[in-house]
């Protein structure tokens, strides 16, 4: 079918998968990214012909031309959501989401949008085809990554009428060693920015992350863990962290995140905590920090915690705050009572264990 809404996925199982028994040792301690399931989806596109040539085929390397688009203008996008085992079956967190999300990258990057029922299938299907590959461990889960790239082979600086689309999986163990949440450093960068105001902060584009990997450097020189980027502009309100969003926590129990101006990623983690925090009691603005607000209100007390989150480690508290003009701590610096229960009601809802009073779990 050429640019509808539904595909027929082509099946073609790998001929050689991964042993059980190896595949188990790989599942024992997969780490982050490095282990890949038996499979790929993939999708092709061409100008005046759509989406076609879907198929769920043996995981491989894919050829390019040296001339291939992508490979010199970086026409790229990508997201990322996981898959969890739960007690009757396999599930999604909230796929439809980074279904939209991926067209809105693709609108800004001047590339064709994917169908959300298609983008929703492909992941389904890979799942299906991959089920032995979801951790049983109640803390693991089976990362997604669907991407997209220029594949027309062009020197030419023009959008690509070629496109290549792919899933991936990769199981993914518990980021946190022994399950607790260990509170992070975090680097502020005032030499270098993500995004400006015109720009594609908003979009999941690889360019993003290519232009964060400095200042990543930086904060872990300086022994952080991850970096915060103010706006470009004024260099003075805090937008995000190169992988995730940022909410701070007052004395009053209300909460702070920056807003979606087109400069950060509207993170699906970012919104879902804002739905439960109201539902848990707490007025949540999404309004403009500044850094040096933020400095004062640590120092004051009026702030209490800080936590970053994201599809990866869900949420992650900040402890201490580190810039070139020296450090401040965030209360006592351990992880604080609204971000350890914000955290665990995320969590029982991904891992099934709660109802999902918001419909975010879909079912495979
Ligand atoms: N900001 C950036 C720059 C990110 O890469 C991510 C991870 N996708 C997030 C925020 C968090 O988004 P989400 O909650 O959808 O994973």
């Amino acid at each position: 079918m050429i640019g509808g809404e539904s595909l027929e996925f082509e099946i073609r199982p790998n001929p050689a998968p991964v042993s059980a028994a190896e595949r188990a040792a790989l599942l024992a301690n997969p780490g982050f990214g490095r282990v890949f399931t038996d499979h790929m989806v993939t999708i092709r596109y061409a100008e005046g012909k759509g989406w076609y040539d879907a198929r769920v085929e043996a995981r491989a390397p894919i050829p390019m031309d040296p001339a291939t688009a992508v490979l010199h203008y970086a026409q790229e996008i990508f997201e990322g959501l996981k898959a969890y085992r739960v007690d009757d079956g396999l599930t999604m967190f909230r796929p439809d989401a980074n279904a939209r999300r991926f067209r809105e990258s693709a609108r800004r990057m001047a590339m064709p949008e994917l169908p959300e029922q298609v983008f929703i299938d492909s992941l389904a299907a890979l799942v299906e085809i991959d089920r032995e590959w979801v951790p049983d461990d109640p803390d693991g889960s089976l990362y997604l990554r669907p991407f997209m790239f220029a594949s027309e082979v062009f020197l030419g600086v023009k959008p690509s009428s070629e496109y290549l689309y792919l899933v991936i999986a990769s199981p993914v163990g518990p980021y946190f060693k022994g399950g607790a949440v260990a509170p992070v450093t975090v680097w502020v960068s005032t030499d270098y920015t993500r995004a400006a105001p015109g720009g594609t902060g908003a979009a999941k584009c690889g360019g993003n992350y290519a232009t964060s990997l400095v200042a990543q450097a930086e904060g872990i020189e300086h022994g952080c863990e991850q970096v915060v980027f103010l706006d470009a502009v004024e260099r003075r309100y805090v937008d995000e962290l190169g992988g995730m969003n940022v909410f701070f926590v007052f004395d009053d129990g209300s909460l702070v995140t920056p807003p979606l101006t087109g400069t950060i990623l509207p993170g699906i983690t970012r919104d879902a905590v804002i739905a439960l925090a109201g539902e848990q009691g707490h007025e949540v603005r999404e309004e403009l920090y500044s850094f040096d607000q933020w400095r004062a209100d640590a120092a004051s007390g009026r702030l209490r915690e800080v936590f970053a989150c994201g599809t990866a480690a869900v949420l992650t508290p900040v402890g201490t705050v580190r810039s070139a003009d020296g450090e401040f701590v965030i209360g006592d610096g351990g992880t604080g009572e609204v971000t350890s229960r914000l955290r665990r009601t995320l969590v029982d809802i991904q891992r099934g264990r709660v109802a999902d009073t918001h419909g975010w779990v879909r079912r495979l």
